[in-house]
């Protein structure tokens, strides 16, 4: 046999296993000194997905711990089936962890929960169900949320509410990391930050099917929380960016244009004013605060139009240099063809 063909066909049939070993679900979890949870959570995990069974991969990101989780996840990974390690190089934070784990996750469905076995793995398997019914996302709501009430439960309350309110998202508990997504909601996602907490309404602005579950959650057995006060105002500084994600990431002129006209002109009329005072009338206006105020409107209206110019080329470079288009497709329908997200 001709060796080009050989070699063609061998390459079809490693296609073919690539794409069978193509799980239905990437299990990520972010890990930062959880040597003790580590692993009852594996094996918690495990089993519920293979009573289920599901076909998955579990993708533990271990982000620069210093009590020995990483080498015990380099052991674990080296002999548990499904497993896989991702060693990070130092601490960046929980939301980079999962964007670690995200980008080496290859499953149809993505589902993300902590690794202090808080969240409880044997709820997955519902979440998925409900992905199926055809939502894009499927968030956890920890309805008996087992944390201090002072420190932790007021603050998530405040914020839920806040970013319900400035994103339009109505869930009960965004802080939940227990969530299901399917996998090209989250390749189109990019995450910074504190961000991952605001995954449902990035998910919104792309257009995303959003709902929510009650979900169960257990006090933390091993080790401590990372988190303490100071997360409320990196959570309340995040918003502010997600909020205007929301509002101007494609028409940052319409806003700042729109301020800077009414900012200009009312400069323009406060200066004619002064103007037809101090020739018509002869009256001196060198020490009037209104001249002041004219003169501070125009300039701050010419700011803003040029911050609406500025953000109108950024938001070009943004989304050409990344061939992000304006818009996000559900699904194409034509006659004959099988749509793919559905086929999946
Ligand atoms: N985590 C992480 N990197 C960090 C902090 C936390 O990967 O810098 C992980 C941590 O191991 C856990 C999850 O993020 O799996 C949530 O952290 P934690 O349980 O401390 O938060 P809480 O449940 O108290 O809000
Ligand atoms: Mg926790």
């Amino acid at each position: 046999m001709d060796i080009s063909l050989l070699k063609q066909l061998q390459a079809s049939a490693q296609d073919l296993a690539a794409i069978e070993a193509r799980p239905e679900v990437s299990v990520v979890v972010p890990i930062y000194n959880e040597v003790e949870s580590l692993p009852h959570l594996i094996e918690a995990i495990a089993t519920t997905l293979s009573q289920a069974q599901l076909n998955y991969e579990l993708i533990c990101v271990d982000d620069g711990s210093q009590d020995g989780s990483a080498q015990l996840l380099k052991e674990l990974s080296l002999k548990t089936p499904h497993l896989r390690g991702v060693l990070l190089r130092r601490n960046y934070g929980q939301t980079a962890a999962m964007a670690a784990g995200f980008n080496y996750a290859r499953g149809n469905a993505i589902v993300t929960l902590d690794g202090d076995l808080q969240n409880d793995p044997a709820d997955i398997p519902m979440l998925l169900a409900k992905l199926e019914e055809g939502y894009d996302l499927v968030s956890g709501w920890r309805k008996n949320r087992q944390d201090a009430a002072l420190t932790r439960l007021l603050p998530s309350k405040i914020a839920n509410w806040l970013i319900a309110q400035t994103t339009g998202v109505q869930l009960h508990d965004y802080g939940c990391s227990l969530k299901a997504y399917r996998s090209e909601l989250v390749a189109d996602m990019n995450l910074y930050g504190e961000l991952h907490r605001f995954l449902p309404a990035l998910a919104f602005i792309e257009g995303a099917r959003i709902t929510e579950l009650p979900v169960r959650h257990h006090a933390r057995r091993h080790g401590q929380s990372k988190y303490g006060l100071g997360r409320t105002f990196r959570v309340v500084l995040d918003l502010l960016t997600v909020f205007f994600m929301k509002k101007f990431l494609t028409r940052p002129m319409h806003v700042f244009g729109l301020l800077g006209i009414i900012s200009t002109a009312s400069g323009i009329g406060l200066g004619l004013y002064l103007t037809v005072l101090k020739l018509g009338f002869g009256e001196s206006i060198g020490n009037r605060p209104l001249l002041i105020l004219a003169v501070v409107l125009l300039l701050t209206g010419v700011q803003l139009f040029c911050f609406g110019l500025l953000g109108e080329l950024m938001m070009r470079t943004y989304h050409e240099s990344q061939g992000r288009p304006i818009y996000r497709v559900r699904e194409v329908v034509e006659q004959g063809v099988r749509n793919s997200d559905q086929a999946g």
